[in-house]
C-alpha cells in the first residue's frame, strides 16, 4: 500500500460542490481583491475564535492585551496574503523594531524567525519542552532590558501552558505574539489560540489544519485599532482611495481564496475532530520501544496538524518506511539558529542542544483529513515491526 504523508484532494473532494460555488460566485462577481468575502471571512474567522470548548462564547479571555480601551471579550480579524506577512505585519504594528528583542522557540520553523528579523528585531531562542513547545521556564531566564516580546508557536497543533505564559507577559510588561500557522481551533482551558496575547498570527497555506488553495493568511486580536491598522498597512498605508497613512505593504487576502476558505472554515470542527481521533488511534496503537510518541498536554486541546514521533534512528526509520511506501516528512531537519541565512546572528552548534537533538529524531508520520483506518493500521504496523 502506498500511503502518502499528506493528502490536499481529499478536504477539497469531500465538499467539492461547495468550493467550486464559492470559485464560480467570485469568478462571476467581478470583483476580486478588498470586497464583500473577505469582510465576512474576517468576520466569521474572528468569531470562530471568540467561541470555546462545546462551542460556547467566551465572555472573559485569559490574555495579555489588556490595553485600557481594548474589550478583551472581543476578537477582530484582519485577512493577509500569507502566513509570513501575519507575524512581520503583526509584529511590526506592535512596534517592535531594531533593538528589540523577541525570545522565540529554536525549533520552529524558519518563518517565525523571518517575522521578528524581517523587522530589524533579535530573535532568542530558548530551547522546546518534552513535548516541543516553548520551555517557560527558560523564557524568564532569557528576559534582559531589551526583551520586548515573547512568541509562542503552537507547533504541530499542540498548546503549552498559556496561564503562565500570560503571567510571566504581565509581570514583565511583555507583548505576546501567538503563531498559529499550524493551530487552528486548538485550545488552552476551552480558550482558541490567537487570543491570549496582543496579536494571533495565522497561515492558511493549502497543507495547514485549515487550508487555503493558494497563499493566505491573517492576525487576530482583541483590540479594533491594531486591527484597523494592519487593515491600512496591508494596503500600501491607505486608508481611504490614494490617501497614504504610511508607508505600507501589498498583502491584502484575494477574494478568491477568502470565499473558499469560508467553506473550510464551515468544517472546521470536523476537521479538528477527525484529526483528533486519527491522532488518538495512533497513540493507543503505536508501542514500540524505540519510538517516542507525541502527548496532548493536560488542560489543552491539540489539532493535530503533525503527528510527529522521535527516534533514535530515525534515518533508518525513513529508508524501512521508503520501502513499505509510506511517506514520512521532517519538521525540521535544520533549526533556524544554524541556517545559514541566520549566520549573522554567529550561533554555533552544539548552543541548543535539545533543539538540535529534536532536529535529528522528529519524524512526521502520516497524518491527513480522509485517511482510511486501514491506511492507518498499515502504518501503525509497520512502526510496530521496526
Ligand atoms: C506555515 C508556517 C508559517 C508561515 O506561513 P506561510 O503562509 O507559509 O507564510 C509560519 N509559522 C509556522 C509555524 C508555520 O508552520
Amino acid at each position: 500500500m502506498k500511503i502518502l504523508a499528506n493528502r490536499m484532494d481529499l478536504g477539497f473532494q469531500k465538499h467539492q460542490a461547495e468550493y467550486e460555488e464559492a470559485a464560480l460566485r467570485v469568478l462571476r462577481s467581478g470583483w476580486y481583491i478588498l470586497g464583500n468575502e473577505l469582510k465576512t471571512f474576517e468576520e466569521e474567522f474572528a468569531s470562530y475564535n471568540e467561541f470555546g470548548s462545546d462551542n460556547r462564547r467566551l465572555e472573559s479571555f485569559d490574555c495579555t492585551a489588556n490595553t485600557d480601551d481594548c474589550d478583551t471579550s472581543k476578537v477582530y480579524c484582519a485577512g493577509l496574503a500569507s502566513g509570513l506577512d501575519a507575524l512581520w505585519i503583526g509584529i511590526r504594528m506592535l512596534g517592535i523594531g531594531a533593538g528589540d528583542e523577541v525570545i522565540v522557540q529554536g525549533n520552529t520553523y524558519i518563518a517565525s524567525v523571518m517575522g521578528i528579523t524581517m523587522n530589524g528585531a533579535t530573535p532568542i531562542f530558548v530551547e522546546p519542552d518534552e513535548n516541543s513547545q516553548i520551555d517557560i521556564d527558560a523564557i524568564e531566564r532569557s528576559i534582559t532590558d531589551k526583551t520586548k516580546a515573547v512568541m509562542v508557536v503552537h507547533l504541530y497543533g499542540q498548546v503549552t501552558d498559556m496561564t503562565r505564559i500570560v503571567d510571566i507577559c504581565k509581570k514583565h510588561g511583555l507583548l505576546l505574539i501567538e503563531d498559529c500557522a499550524q493551530a487552528h481551533g486548538a485550545m488552552w482551558k476551552g480558550q482558541k489560540v490567537g487570543t491570549f496575547g496582543n496579536v494571533g498570527c495565522f497561515s492558511f497555506y493549502p497543507t495547514k489544519n485549515m487550508g487555503a488553495f493558494g497563499d493566505a493568511g491573517a492576525v487576530i486580536a482583541h483590540d479594533p485599532k491594531f486591527i484597523e491598522e494592519v487593515k491600512t498597512y496591508r494596503n500600501y498605508g491607505s486608508h481611504k482611495h490614494y490617501y497614504n497613512k504610511v508607508v505600507g505593504a501589498n498583502s491584502r487576502l484575494d477574494e478568491m481564496q477568502a470565499a473558499l476558505l469560508k467553506v473550510r472554515l464551515k468544517y472546521m470542527d470536523e476537521i479538528t475532530d477527525e484529526r483528533r481521533s486519527l491522532a488518538s488511534r495512533y497513540s493507543q496503537k503505536i508501542d514500540n520501544p524505540q519510538i517516542i510518541i507525541p502527548k496532548e498536554v493536560d488542560n489543552s486541546y491539540a489539532v493535530w496538524h503533525q503527528y510527529v514521533i522521535r527516534c533514535k534512528n530515525r534515518d533508518k526509520l525513513i529508508d524501512y518506511l521508503n520501502e513499505k511506501e509510506i511517506g514520512s516528512i521532517i519538521h525540521y531537519p535544520v533549526p533556524p539558529h544554524l541556517q545559514e541565512a541566520y549566520a549573522y546572528l554567529g550561533h554555533e552548534e552544539g548552543e541548543y542542544p535539545i533543539t538540535e537533538e529534536y532536529a535529528n529524531e522528529v519524524l512526521s508520520i502520516p497524518m491527513y483529513n480522509g485517511m482510511t483506518m486501514e491506511e492507518q493500521d498499515y502504518v501503525i504496523d509497520a512502526l510496530n515491526n521496526f
